[in-house]
């Protein structure tokens, strides 16, 4: 494949290029038809303290994972999840936020603060959304996955919250 922009600085991102070529040379991911093999599909944080699949005890092929700050479940998580119940062979599904979670422990002001602190720039129209009772909304997640219209009763949800200290994932509901 050739870039498609003659401005390109190849060594803005070469040690991760460079580490994605002896991933490649490493790792044979060819003969995967993009299903999640064990059924499993995970709605998490963003946060780099959480490896879906590694926490579970699970590799490349076998679950979908949907993340955003929070692991909450936004109309694009439905969206996924829809897609992975019914094309991708997803028959269980697990919402895991976690523990000292900024967007489940900060106000939207304090967010926005720093954020416009970072930027040197207004940041009050940026939509920041916090969690203000983290299993009050891990419950009412839950509850948007079991209720979908488009997502049977076969499919079993799980509420979990992960320690970020402890690697443990504890069942909510
Ligand atoms: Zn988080």
């Amino acid at each position: 494949m050739r870039a498609l922009d003659s401005s390109i600085v190849e060594a803005e991102f070469d040690d991760l290029v460079t580490a994605n070529a002896a991933y490649a040379e490493a790792n044979d991911v060819s003969g995967f038809d993009g299903v999640a093999r064990a059924g499993v599909a995970i709605v998490t944080c963003m946060d780099s303290r959480i490896q879906p699949l590694e926490m579970v005890g699970l590799g490349l092929g076998d679950a979908k994972i949907f993340r955003n700050p929070g692991g909450r479940v936004t109309p694009q998580a439905l969206e996924a999840l829809v897609l992975g119940v019914h094309l991708l062979n997803v028959s269980r599904i697990l919402v895991v936020p976690h523990t000292r979670c900024a967007v489940a422990t900060s106000s939207e002001a304090d967010l926005r603060r720093r954020i416009a602190e970072s930027a040197g720039a207004d940041a009050s129209w940026q939509p920041l959304h916090v969690v203000g009772d983290q299993l009050a909304a891990l419950v009412e997640d839950v509850r948007k996955v079991r209720t979908h219209p488009l997502i049977p009763s076969s499919v079993l949800v799980g509420g979990f919250v992960y320690d970020v200290d402890t690697g443990l994932l504890e069942r909510v509901v």
